[in-house]
């Protein structure tokens, strides 16, 4: 018997004894919830730091009455929403019974499984095929046959994925190929980035070209500032950052300002190398004047970040959320996040930052790497006590104290797909550097690691994004003094296996698409809950087992309709790919970047090409001179976003910058015809002749003045903002952090 049966039946007997203790008391068994604290961890009511007004009052008013909230929380959407949604708020107890019998189905649904009840939920529909569909599919020979060919996955190159993954490839009845092999696989699976295996040209692979450096604490802060320029009001989930040493100036001075303007004000700042993880190199300070810059080249860039002062805390700790995303697609894009995630807890009572407290590591990083150091460490196998525990038990207590953990979680997907939205347009880019069109070559899907810290008024922020996720399921144990050795981590074991087996089912290349979700136009801004719809499943009951539903589950193209409209840059990159010309680069020489006006007509007697070629030295010279020993020349995408504002600043002077983007936008897309449109991936990647320009648009460029060098350079020193193009450093390894 497997391991992982072996688990299932203790879950069960738990449930058994369970559900009797609840028959004693006169509770019906089936909403016992099996993971649901015990008396002995049930949440004690003084001990989370939650203000009562935050929660209970709506955060904005856009969000819809409590009366429909109630509505939803009821029914079959509890059922479909399944973890974090419509759960405590008014009924509380009621709910938190359900919420423990929802977990216990669709988180841990192998103990629903083994009781052989049927799925209702929907999920299940095409797995209990009637005997009718599958003697039709019995009768299509060549079709079967394929679908049952197990799905092949190359692990060779999974490093400390690989426990998780086996468990999932032997769930899923697929074949593992742990040595590689001659034959092409099904399904790669990386450790650590696209690279780890060369020259794969089919099949996929579980890792993006460029999403290391992508994310990249610099890399990532200036994508988020980008959309925090166009969207200033939508990207406020991300502290305020500078980065260093270059924006040093601007940091000093913006900070005694604030000082200055108000003496009660003290805030403080966290510092975190750009090439860090797992906190190493962080600290905390609270005047500019304390950072540890060195001079020249011994400069280290960093990020220099306003630090939170009142997350909300849990028994007195500090925590932060681990979410999993899975990035299925990106083109088009399709995000999935896993509904159990874990939280990491701080080891030593939280208190605000006080010059004296500033070097306690446990008390304000919540890295699991780094507490796992402090005396107060605690593993547990309880997925809901220790200083690691599920993500559900801790909504769970949240739920417990009245907190409307639906509208937590609509906060929460809504942060991931807008900074998804941030990171893509340069994602696209590495991409078709990498695999260009026209080349065989595979394609790619990614699980990410989102670091979310809840404020005290439950507002979430994102700390960082992950490329490379630990899935690791074991720990480093001291098992007798001074002999340590890896341990099962149960709490680990639940989550990741959940998701690298979901995320394998996604990929899986018999896996019929599932039926897009139809595009809801307005409940998500409105605190309605979140509908949880079942994938469709290809694969029949017998190739696929008694698997529980899916624990990743679709929210874009599900809120295409919600988030559409930020996607702005990846528009402006889709013009950039277009004109990049040859085949595998990912920066716009000059002659490009004049096609490029030349095509949008975006010259005229008062914007020369000259005036435009000024335009590209001075741009691309500033963002080669923040990166001096980069290979290639040319302008990035980031610059050329940066002269992408600028010519939209002069053309529609009188618009705010969102609209000025948009009118050029449309604009240019207009000159280059239906192609143009970010939806369509071959207009991306496939199709670098230009075409022909459709009637020519004049263009009347307002500000002659801009047309000499000397007040062009002036405006651009005022005007543009620096960017730098980060050169690829050292793969992180895997970060659990
Ligand atoms: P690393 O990649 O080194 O883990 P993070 O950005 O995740 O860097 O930061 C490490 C830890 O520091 C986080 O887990 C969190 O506990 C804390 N932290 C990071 N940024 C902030 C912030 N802006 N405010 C409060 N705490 C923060």
């Amino acid at each position: 018997m497997s391991d992982h049966y072996v688990k299932v039946k203790v879950q069960l007997e738990q449930m058994k004894s369970l559900g009797q203790d609840a028959e004693k008391e006169g509770v019906d068994a089936e909403q016992v919830p099996v993971s649901s604290p015990t008396a002995s961890d049930s949440p004690d009511p003084s001990s989370i730091t939650i203000p009562a007004t935050d929660a209970s009052k709506p955060r904005s008013k856009s969000r819809s009455k409590p009366g429909k909230d109630d509505k939803n929380s009821s029914g079959k959407q509890i059922s479909d929403l399944s973890l974090h949604g419509s759960v405590v708020s008014a009924a509380a107890e009621k709910n938190l019974n359900r919420l423990g019998y929802e977990r216990t189905l669709h988180i841990r649904g192998t103990g629903k499984i083994l009781q052989g009840k049927k799925e209702t939920n929907g999920n299940y529909v095409t797995i209990h095929a009637s005997k009718n569909n599958q003697e039709a599919r019995r009768e299509d020979g060549f079709k079967l046959a394929r679908k049952r060919r197990p799905v092949t996955v190359d692990t060779s190159k999974a490093k400390t994925s690989l426990e998780a993954l086996k468990i999932s490839i032997r769930q899923l009845k697929w074949k593992e190929f742990p040595l590689g092999r001659r034959a092409a696989c099904d399904i790669y699976w990386h450790g650590v980035s696209f690279h780890d295996n060369e020259n794969i040209v089919s099949g996929q692979v579980n890792k993006f070209p460029g999403m290391i450096e992508m994310l990249r604490k610099i890399n990532m802060s200036r994508a988020v500032r980008t959309m925090q320029e166009l969207f200033p009001e939508e990207y406020d989930f991300y502290p305020r950052s500078w980065i260093l040493p270059e924006e040093y100036q601007q940091f000093s001075t913006q900070i005694r300002m604030v000082k200055e303007n108000d003496a009660t004000v003290n805030p403080t700042f966290i510092v975190k190398p750009d090439g860090g993880s797992q906190g190493d190199g962080i600290y905390l300070i609270r005047d500019p004047s304390d950072l540890k810059l060195m001079a020249g080249s011994q400069a280290k860039q960093s990020v220099v970040q306003e630090y939170i002062q009142k997350p909300l805390l849990i028994d007195k700790l500090k925590f932060d959320i681990r979410l999993y995303v899975l990035i299925k697609s990106l083109e088009p894009l399709e995000i999935y996040i896993a509904k159990e995630g874990l939280t990491r807890f701080c080891t030593e009572p939280y208190q605000e930052p006080s010059q004296k407290n500033l070097s306690h590591v446990f008390m304000h990083l919540t890295n699991y790497s780094l507490n796992v150091h402090s005396g107060n460490f605690v593993h547990s196998d309880s997925q809901s006590t220790g200083s690691k525990r599920t993500l559900s038990s801790v909504l769970y207590r949240l739920a417990a104290k009245g907190v409307d953990i639906k509208r937590v979680w609509s906060d929460i997907i809504a942060l991931v797909i807008k900074t998804a939205i941030a990171v893509v347009p340069e994602l696209k880019v590495y991409y078709q550097a990498d695999i260009p069109p026209g080349k065989p070559g595979p394609t790619c899907f990614q699980i990410l690691g989102f670091d979310i810290l809840l404020m005290k008024n439950l507002k979430p922020v994102l700390l960082e994004v992950n490329s490379n996720p630990s899935m690791r399921i074991e720990h480093e144990q001291e098992v007798a003094p001074g002999v340590f050795e890896y341990v099962p981590s149960p709490v680990d074991e639940e989550v990741k296996v959940g998701v690298i087996r979901d995320t394998l089912r996604l990929m899986d290349p018999g896996h019929r698409k599932p039926i897009i979700a139809q595009i809801r136009a307005g409940g998500f801004e409105h605190g309605e809950e979140i509908p949880m719809e079942a994938e469709s499943q290809e694969r029949s009951p017998e190739e696929n087992g008694s698997l529980p539903s899916l624990c990743l589950k679709q929210v874009y193209p599900k809120y295409t309709k919600q988030f559409n409209y930020l996607r702005l840059v990846e528009r402006i990159a889709a013009l950039f790919i277009r004109f990049l010309g040859v085949k595998g680069n990912m920066r716009l020489g000059p002659t490009a970047f004049r096609t490029f006006i030349r095509t949008c007509k975006l010259s005229n007697s008062n914007f020369t090409m000259a005036s435009v070629d000024i335009l590209y030295i001075d741009i691309t010279r500033r963002w080669s001179g923040a990166m001096p020993d980069s290979r290639e020349a040319g302008m990035g995408l980031q610059a050329f976003v940066e002269a992408f504002f600028y010519l939209a600043g002069r053309r529609f002077k009188s618009l705010a910058l969102k609209e000025q983007v948009v009118s050029l936008l449309e604009l240019c897309e207009a000159q280059l015809g239906p192609q143009s449109g970010v939806e369509d991936r071959r207009s991306l990647s496939c199709s670098r002749a230009l075409p022909r320009a459709v009637k020519a648009q004049t263009l009347c460029l307002t500000n002659p003045q801009l047309g000499s060098p000397a007040p062009l350079r002036r405006a651009a020193s005022q005007d543009y903002r620096l960017h730098q193009r980060l050169k690829p450093r050292t793969l992180r390894a895997n970060v659990e952090n």
